[in-house]
């Protein structure tokens, strides 16, 4: 049988959308709904725990990362003034960028892999929304109260009290947000300087000032104001990662064969026979989560699949003595009764392409030289002739320390019989340091068969098993 498919207009004047449908005539829905506040009720579970732990964690480690330094070099410090990145015992300069990226790949193909095991996990116990609006939540619990208590505040009319617990709940809310901002610039500017420098007003670099401030207000609007709709509305990741998603995927999932239908009843009555599932229809799965979604309404794209639902169904079914998991982290095949495969095309794809990126990357690390030798030949002139007849070229070498300690070198040039160095052949180069050094070089014409030949120019360290080359031209004229 055909289907009419109703048409729907919407209408540019009022933004309303109109669905003319033959049977009940022109509905219309406004397209703009405003947001209802969310009051998340508090519980507690196994779930929550494991939640509560990473979430700790993850804050803990971002707010005392970039002050734990290592031979006075901050671990992690994105300096841009000097191009340098130093990210746990490792510095990355501008030509090593490659692997920077190399390592971003691998974060974003390691998030994909994770997602297609276990679903939204990262949004739920990892994501930096989710862990500062779990902070803001804590506070705003500590100040205002339980669920109830903030409805009951909210609704209440202007007073002294209702003012003063406002109050304390937005300051302590900017204090976290000027924390987060001032830590966020610690990791690209030395945190050590930077907040002495800030307390007795001394700083003086109008960035680092621009870039604390935007981090605050952005903290505190997203965390306080925006929170779930932040996951809703702005987060490119919520809207994708569905496309990594199949029915082996694990998701937070209400079992309506189980569940349904559903209604009260009391402790210890026999429901089966009043013809109702597991599901007493208490609303606390509703009441608890923070997006503010029905999970008994099916899987949908605002579940950040935190499982506040699934600790708060299990408390029921532990009060009716009903067995747990009514909620649970499942699979669509396992809803169907069918069997749920880890070991699958997709993430065993995702596994091997992993594992060959990590194994890239710690096979460039460990094999990485923190040394680099450029040569630029002058190209003001080709060769000069010198009072004892031989030949000489001149150039520009560029050695560049990439190791966490200052280091001598020795240079030296081969490639023709008789070629040598006629300038400075030892140098002492700090870390970090970019050492320009003009260099000339000669060679006996009598030796030279061809008037251009292809020489190598090698630093070797002192004292230690690290060398870098070079190849160059050097130019003549064969007697
Ligand atoms: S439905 Fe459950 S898992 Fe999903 S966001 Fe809400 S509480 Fe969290
Ligand atoms: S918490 Fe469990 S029992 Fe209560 S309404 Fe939700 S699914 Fe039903």
């Amino acid at each position: 049988m055909s289907k009419k498919i109703p048409v729907i207009q919407i209408d540019p004047g009022t933004q309303k959308l109109e669905v003319y449908g033959k049977s009940k005539g022109v509905t219309t829905t406004d397209l703009y709904a405003s947001r209802t506040k969310i009051y998340a009720k508090k519980v507690t579970g196994l779930f929550q725990k494991i939640r509560k732990f990473s979430l700790w964690m993850l804050i803990a480690s971002y707010f005392s990362i970039c002050w734990i330094s290592i031979n006075g070099q901050q671990i992690v410090h994105f300096d841009l003034p000097a191009r340098q990145f130093h990210i746990f015992g490792i510095t990355f300069w501008p030509q090593e960028f490659v692997l920077l990226s190399l390592l971003l790949i691998i974060c974003a193909f390691g998030l994909f892999f994770v997602t297609t095991l276990f679903g939204r996990i990262w949004c739920g116990y990892t994501c930096p929304q989710t862990s500062w609006t779990f902070i803001y939540m804590w506070i705003e619990e500590k100040v205002e109260g339980s669920r109830n208590q903030r409805i009951k505040l909210d609704k209440a009319d202007f007073s002294i009290q209702k003012l003063a617990k406002k109050v304390t709940k937005h300051v302590l809310w900017l204090f976290v947000a000027f924390g987060t901002g001032l830590t966020f610039v610690g990791y690209f500017y030395p945190v050590r300087e930077l907040v002495p420098d800030l307390f007795t007003l001394n700083v003086t670099d109008g960035w680092s000032l621009f870039w604390i401030g935007f981090f605050t207000l952005a903290t505190y609007i997203n965390a306080g104001w925006l929170r779930e709709q932040v996951c809703m509305y702005m987060c490119p990741y919520a809207r994708f990662q569905s496309v990594m998603f199949d029915e082996n995927t694990l998701v937070v999932s209400y079992d309506a064969d189980r569940g349904d239908p559903r209604g009260s009843r009391k402790r210890n009555t026999d429901y089966k026979d009043k013809d109702l599932g597991d599901c007493i229809d208490c609303n606390l799965c509703v009441q608890v989560c923070p997006t503010g979604i029905d999970i008994r309404d099916g899987l949908q794209y605002e579940c950040i699949g935190c499982a506040l639902c699934i600790d708060a169904c299990d408390s029921i079914m532990d009060k009716m003595k009903y067995p747990p998991g009514l909620i649970s982290y499942t699979t669509e095949k396992k809803l169907e009764g069918k069997e749920s495969r880890i070991l699958r095309p997709k993430s065993v794809a995702y596994a091997v392409v992993l594992s060959l990126m990590i194994c890239s990357f710690a096979y460039s690390i460990i094999t990485r030289v923190p040394l680099e030798l450029d040569v630029i030949k002058d190209r003001g002139a080709l060769y000069q002739l010198t009072g004892l007849g031989k030949i000489e070229n001149s150039y520009i070498l560029k050695i560049m320390n990439m190791s966490d300690h200052n280091m001598e070198f020795e240079i030296s040039v081969e490639g023709i019989e008789s070629l040598h160095i006629t300038t400075q052949t030892q140098v002492s180069v700090k870390s970090g340091e970019v050492y320009i050094l003009p260099t000339s070089i000669e060679a006996d014409p009598e030796k030279m068969k061809t008037n251009h030949y292809t020489i190598e120019f090698t630093v070797q360290a002192l004292n230690e098993e690290l060398s870098a080359t070079s190849e160059s031209r050097f130019l003549g004229t064969a007697d």
